[in-house]
């Protein structure tokens, strides 16, 4: 029986050894994000938002074919570094969303926990982002 029960620890050690091996690989995209405070609904994000796989006007139409949801958006401009920054048709001069009830989920999952590229609010936003780290995580599992 104990045995068994010593058995049954190793194979579990074992199978749980490979699925931290496994998730070792997925590691750089674990990276997330504790998110704190509440929206001031400011529409500063309505306004300003940045893409990171739109770099071209034909992109940006492919994607609006693609996601009809994303035909909301424009092109509003470009930054000091070229990048395009879109705005939504629908946000009202006061900052508020005029279709809330049918946001896209981009919208309503804002700002997301996890995310593949280093997180950026805009200034004076009501939420705040504290990064959570490798050694964060070490941390919280030796507790
Ligand atoms: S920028 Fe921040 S505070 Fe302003 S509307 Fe967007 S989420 Fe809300
Ligand atoms: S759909 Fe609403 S919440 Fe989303 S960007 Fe437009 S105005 Fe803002």
């Amino acid at each position: 029986m104990a045995n068994s029960l010593c058995y049954d620890v190793t194979m579990f050690d074992f199978f749980r050894s490979i699925w931290y091996e496994f998730l070792s690989y997925f590691v750089p995209e674990k990276v997330s994000y504790e998110i704190t405070g509440q929206c001031k609904k400011c529409g500063k994000c309505c306004n300003y938002m940045y893409s990171v796989d739109t770099y071209t006007e034909k992109e940006f139409k492919i994607m609006q074919f693609l996601f009809p949801a994303y035909r909301r958006f424009y092109i509003k401009g470009k930054d000091e570094f070229g990048n395009f920054i879109f705005a939504c048709k629908l946000v009202t001069k006061e900052g508020l969303c005029s279709d809330y009830k049918h946001r896209p989920a981009m919208c309503r999952n804002y700002p997301v926990k996890r995310i593949f590229y280093p997180a950026k609010l805009h200034e004076g936003c009501g939420y705040k982002i504290s990064t959570k780290t490798f050694n964060d995580y070490l941390n919280d599992k030796n507790k």
